[in-house]
């Protein structure tokens, strides 16, 4: 498979065949644990999966028995999209796809917004999904739900895999490779290298203020569990969501190599990523939602960020260049499968 245009045209494109990843002599690198994930790293990983999930679990009794403040929820709320908006615009957009240009403060931000989502560092985030882009459902790609076949048994197992599955995995994607552009930046790869202290940030802020604004220590408790714990859960599963369930069912009105979909009842909680079928067919485009009344919240603040003076030469669609990308072969009805949505 050729490589694809989706990377910022300035990154080195990856030259040897899929499947093959060698690591070969790293120069630095920008995740403390390196290309390997140690046993410790992978303990970590299943806590911080599982923990937040059963905090997710017991939200429901404790919501009805201690009833959650409208602090509580602010500060989820707050939270969420701080996090989240880190991710879209920050991680993906800017930092893999390169859609648009950031000053200096803005870049430096969103890599520590993004990273305060605690969905690992900036350059193993990054490298990640643009190897996901260059061999999208294909052999090669990190996390495609049709792995392990197309039956429904072999799909339930790659949807796990798609959503949490392929973090354990042993193999890991060449950071050198796939993002040499951000480990040659030194603030970037220092904020890579940082992230345990921007987990720690994220998860302590919330209590912090939580428990300044009713001087309590309960205050405290219950806006990290709320502010902390289940934010962190939810965003989680639906930044999941988009590997998992946007390739396997919704809408297919895009040209694109993959399964990917357009999945519009996750819209509003992914900050705009759900729209993954036009992603994927034009992921250099600084908005997913093209279409009428799709939102998308991360294009809103981009075009904001722009007319601040903040964000440049912003890769927005022109209504040629979405049109020119519509599906209208017949072969592409092979893909539609999953059950028609209403948008
Ligand atoms: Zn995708
Ligand atoms: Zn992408």
């Amino acid at each position: 498979m050729t490589p694809s245009s989706d990377v910022i045209d300035d990154a080195p494109k990856p030259t040897d065949s899929r499947g093959s990843e060698a690591t070969g002599a790293a120069t630095v690198s920008a995740t403390l644990g390196g290309e390997q994930k140690r046993s410790v790293e992978q303990l970590a990983l299943l806590l911080f999966i599982i923990v937040p999930f059963l905090a997710l679990i017991a939200a429901v009794p404790l919501a009805w028995g201690w009833g959650v403040s409208w602090l509580d929820l602010g500060l989820l709320v707050f939270f969420y999209y701080l996090g989240c908006h880190g991710i879209t615009i920050g991680f993906h957009r800017h930092f893999t796809h390169g859609s648009f240009k950031a000053r200096r403060p803005l870049k430096i931000a969103l890599a520590i917004a993004g990273s305060m989502a605690v969905e690992g560092p900036l350059v193993r985030w990054v490298a990640d999904h643009r190897k996901h882009h260059k061999f999208s459902d294909a052999e090669g790609d990190p996390h495609s739900p049709w792995r392990f076949g197309e039956t429904l048994p072999a799909l339930m197992k790659g949807l796990w895999w798609a959503h949490i599955g392929w973090m354990f995995d042993e193999e890991q994607t060449p950071q050198d490779k796939y993002a040499p552009d951000l480990i040659k930046d030194p603030t970037l790869r220092a904020i890579s290298r940082q992230f345990v202290l921007w987990t720690v940030l994220s998860l302590a802020l919330p209590p912090l203020i939580g428990g300044l604004v009713t001087m309590s220590w309960w205050g405290a408790f219950t806006a990290f569990f709320w502010g902390s714990l289940v934010r962190v859960a939810l965003l989680h599963h639906v930044t999941w969501s988009i590997n998992s369930i946007c390739h396997a069912v919704g809408k297919r009105p895009f040209k694109s190599r993959d399964r990917s979909g357009n999945v519009w009842w996750l819209a509003v909680l992914s900050c705009g990523e759900s729209w993954h079928n036009l992603h994927h067919a034009d992921p250099t485009s600084a908005r997913h939602g093209v279409e009428r009344g799709q939102l998308d919240s991360s294009a809103r603040l981009i075009r904001w960020f722009e007319q601040l003076g903040w964000a440049y030469d912003v890769r927005w669609p022109s209504r040629s260049r979405i049109d020119s990308r519509r599906n209208t072969d017949e072969g592409a009805s092979r893909h539609r499968k999953a059950p028609a949505e209403a948008a």
